[in-house]
């Protein structure tokens, strides 16, 4: 595996890649590995010939109150799972090659709509930072097709938007969320927890399937949400939501189809946890 801190390098490796008529993956990452980051390499590497992954903690996509400066950097440890893994290239741009003329006040996109709910309202400007940022990857490394978790599933619908309607030609390939044994979704954030609080974060995918199993037996979206949300606090979380909402993220009530998605966010002392599930009304 090659790796770039250096745009220009990495642009010319890319370059005799695809002059040799290879197929590029890409697989954007902020590092502290974990068997569910190496399974989208993993994922990519069964489309494209080539995948280059990055490791990049975007300032602009971090509130001022959030963990950007706490957020876990294990740089040679990534690098040597990514090898493994089957990446060709590693990308890590510092916040400088990133944002060539300061990250306050860059040029940057607004995904409209869908970024106002969910996440996006608890977290005003993530979005537009996780935008930003993966824009300005997809023109640096310009893949053909890029891998995303849906364990973001929000993220996944912002990038797929972006992708789409700036007509970006990079095939946006969704992957699977990799969980623990106890069914807790992986996540960098994880290890911000307890061995107390990584026991009671297992009720969050527990929460996801009562609320399936209450739709599916047509509960009100509305009575099922206040349970979810009354569940979790009992158990100490601080919820940021608990809904179901339609695949493309509509309230229930206005899904054009049977497709549904059970979105949770909550903190367990401060940390922030997310995880989905979906799954289709009969
Ligand atoms: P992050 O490093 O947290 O920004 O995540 C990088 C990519 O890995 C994103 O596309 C995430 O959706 C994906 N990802 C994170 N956790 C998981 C997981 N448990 N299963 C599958 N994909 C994941």
């Amino acid at each position: 595996m090659q790796t770039f801190r250096d745009l220009a390098a990495l642009r010319e490796c890319i370059g005799t890649w695809k002059r040799d008529g290879l197929r590029v993956g890409f697989v954007p990452t902020m590092g502290n590995l974990h068997a569910g980051h190496y399974a989208l390499v993993e994922l990519a590497q069964q489309h494209c010939d080539a995948v280059v992954a990055s490791i990049f903690v975007n300032p602009t996509q971090f509130g001022p109150n959030e963990d950007y400066a706490r957020y876990p950097r294990t740089e040679q440890r990534d690098a040597d799972g990514l090898a493994q893994a089957g990446a060709a290239a590693l990308f890590l741009p510092s916040v400088d090659v990133m944002y060539p003329f300061g990250a306050i006040g860059c040029v940057q996109m607004h995904v409209p709509g869908i970024t106002d709910i969910l996440c996006g309202a608890h977290r005003p400007g993530h979005f537009n930072g996780v935008a930003t940022v993966v824009a300005r990857l997809f023109n640096m490394v310009q893949p053909d097709c890029a891998v995303f978790g849906r364990k973001d599933y929000q993220q996944l619908q912002v990038i797929r938007y972006m992708a789409g309607e700036l007509s970006f030609p990079v095939e946006i390939i969704p992957a699977p969320t990799l969980r623990e044994p106890s069914g807790l979704a992986m996540s960098s954030r994880n290890q911000y927890l307890s061995d107390p609080e990584r026991e009671s974060a297992t009720a969050i995918y527990r929460t996801l399937q009562q609320m399936r199993a209450a739709c599916i037996a047509g509960v009100p979206v509305a009575q099922i949400e206040r349970d979810a949300e009354t569940a979790l606090q009992a158990l100490g979380f601080t919820v940021d939501y608990a809904e179901i909402r339609s695949a493309a993220l509509a309230p229930a009530s206005r899904a054009a189809d049977n497709k549904r998605v059970a979105l949770i966010a909550a903190f367990l002392g401060r940390t922030r946890l997310i995880d989905n599930l979906e799954f289709e009304i009969p």
